[in-house]
């Protein structure tokens, strides 16, 4: 770990609801005892929560983010859609882009480019989804998507301050699989050196848990996790945070 924050972000995915958020108590009780370590928790949970959930967090220093957003900065006619202004207006001070379960569903570089721009333009910080699949890995392809996926979904964006990058190989996702940390080396160096600037944050997201935390956390120029399914499980989250910054 080398800059000054780690990151712990939750990604709830489609779970979770009012009585989920009780199961909440315990991390923030453990992020209040807590004060002076240098982490922040961050929550992202399915829309629907982002307001509750902020209000209960509000006497706390853990912040709430969302998972997606509509690419229109302006209201209109898009029937099930939630944009950026939204999302800020309920509490959300994050917007999770780019995710490979929603690449999945259609979302190309272009579309995630415009909801990065819309999103920052609502005032929000990006956590940016960027990872190779198992194909593309098996061809040795994994810094060329990379690259592409970088160049392209944050074309036009020269101040990159509120982006974080989130490394999420398609594979390691809910697979249990984590990288070699050779390789997972390469590839955050990699990504470093497409910014060439130090402060980026680059977060390892894939599998983490409470068994693999320990070598993860050990990777050059990773700055925290994003985590998934062990989000959900409050312990299993303290677990990852305890492993991470002990
Ligand atoms: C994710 O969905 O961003 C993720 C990292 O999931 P998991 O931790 O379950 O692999």
């Amino acid at each position: 770990m080398t800059n000054k924050y780690t990151y712990f972000v939750a990604n709830w995915k489609m779970f979770g609801d009012l009585r989920t958020l009780n199961s909440l108590d315990k991390v923030i009780k453990f992020s209040k005892t807590n004060k002076k370590n240098k982490f922040r928790i961050i929550y992202c949970p399915p829309s629907t929560l982002i307001r509750p959930l902020s209000k209960r967090l509000k006497k706390t220093k853990i912040e709430v983010g969302a998972q997606n957003c509509h690419h229109s900065y302006d209201f209109g006619a898009n029937t099930g859609q939630v944009n950026s202004r939204m999302l800020k207006s309920v509490g959300a001070k994050y917007v999770i882009l780019g995710h490979s379960e929603n690449r999945q569903l259609g979302e190309d570089d272009k579309l995630i480019n415009l909801k990065i721009k819309s999103a920052l333009k609502a005032g929000l910080k990006i956590i940016f989804c960027i990872g190779e699949t198992l194909r593309e890995k098996r061809n040795k392809k994994t810094n060329q998507v990379l690259a592409k996926q970088i160049k392209n979904g944050l074309s036009s964006i020269n101040n990159k301050s509120n982006i974080v990058i989130a490394y999420e190989p398609v594979w390691s996702i809910g697979s249990g699989l984590i990288p070699k940390s050779e390789d997972l080396k390469k590839s955050i160096s990699f990504i470093k050196s497409k910014f060439g600037k130090k402060s980026l944050k680059i977060l390892y997201g894939g599998s983490v848990n409470g068994n693999n935390v320990d070598k993860l956390k050990i990777i050059t120029g990773i700055d925290g996790f994003l985590v998934g399914g062990a989000s959900q499980d409050s312990k299993k989250f303290i677990d990852i945070i305890k492993k991470t910054i002990n």
